[in-house]
């Protein structure tokens, strides 16, 4: 009798808890962002530094990190532990006091007032790469030389600049959402050619999706982001090159025209229309018609020491279930 009744229990449960965990993991992601951000506008009110700053930072190294310093998990700037103590501190712990720190030259500071520097917390954390950012100023040309003095890589402060941007001008940090880059109401057709051999430029395979649709069908940003890259190249033709906050370049390729007053660093959202489908490429610039027209879509990540491309098909076939529901 007992184990009937923990069986119905536990098939009640199921019937009930499931939806209801789901429920809670998006409600829980929701309020980790609230933190994520509370936590940065909070590093603002001791700095003056913008929070969208400590977003972008934060942002990158969460793409960059698996496991992170932060034992919330919220935080994802990782400090190597010989900056954050001190070279010379023989003392290995991730919590030290302050004073000690500053004998060995480290750079861990206390940002929730215990004098304690600790690696692992949030507001320590925060609080420290404020530091470092104000040794240099407070100006947006200040944090681009901090950034450029920590991680002394072109690409990686660009993206951090480019994901502040986006973060200012949206105001959030819940910035998820995808489109597809052709409208779903037209026609189009698509497969999964990921590594077939391609006939122009030499052996190359083909790293991204053809997306065949007629000449003139709107291109559209798949993200938020920012333009990276607009103009000729012999292989993609005219195309355009967008950055998103997961350190993914987004390539569109072939393109038969862009979007008027599209400019290389200008702030894009998914759905916006950056340019037209065409038959551009193969050539010297202008070289047009030398293929079907399609658009030539392919995605990059960046991990910090380089950038490889990965198989966008995946993402297409999400993005348009996406986009044909709405
Ligand atoms: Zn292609």
């Amino acid at each position: 009798m007992k184990a009937i009744t923990k069986g119905i229990a536990v098939a009640v449960c199921l019937f009930l808890c499931l939806p209801l965990t789901s429920v809670a993991e998006e409600d829980s992601e929701e309020n980790k962002l609230k933190m994520r951000l509370a936590l940065y506008e909070k590093t603002e009110g001791l700095s003056q530094i913008p929070w969208y700053y400590f977003a972008a930072i934060d942002q990158y190294e969460h793409n960059i990190h698996k496991e992170t310093a932060s034992s919330s998990g919220l935080i994802g700037i990782t400090f190597p532990k010989e900056m954050w103590n001190g070279n010379a501190n023989p003392i290995e712990k991730d919590q030290q006091h302050t004073g000690i720190i500053e004998i060995f030259n480290g750079i861990g500071d206390d940002g929730d007032g215990d004098k304690i520097a600790d690696r692992t917390n949030d507001e320590d954390i925060l609080y420290t790469m404020a530091n470092m950012i104000l040794k240099e100023g407070k100006t947006k040309q200040d944090i681009k030389i901090a950034l450029w003095k920590y991680y002394h890589r072109e690409l990686t402060v660009h993206s951090i600049m480019n994901m502040a941007k986006v973060f200012q001008k949206y105001q959030t940090l819940d910035l998820e959402a995808n489109v597809f880059p052709v409208p779903t109401t037209s026609n189009y057709s698509y497969r999964n050619t990921w590594g077939d051999p391609r006939g122009f430029g030499g052996r190359r395979i083909h790293e991204g999706t053809d997306i065949f649709a007629n000449y003139g069908v709107p291109v559209r940003s798949t993200t938020y982001g920012v333009i990276e890259m607009k103009g000729w190249n012999r292989f993609g033709g005219w195309r355009i090159g967008i950055r998103d906050t997961h350190n993914i370049y987004h390539y569109y390729a072939h393109l038969n025209g862009f979007e008027d007053n599209l400019k290389v660093g200008q702030v894009v959202k998914p759905g916006d229309t950056v340019g037209y489908v065409g038959a551009s490429g193969y050539g010297p610039k202008g070289t047009s018609g030398k293929f079907p027209p399609h658009l030539h879509y392919g995605m990059y990540k960046d991990n910090g020491e380089k950038e490889w491309s990965f198989d966008p098909y995946p993402y297409l076939r999400k993005w348009e279930k996406v986009s044909r529901s709405k």
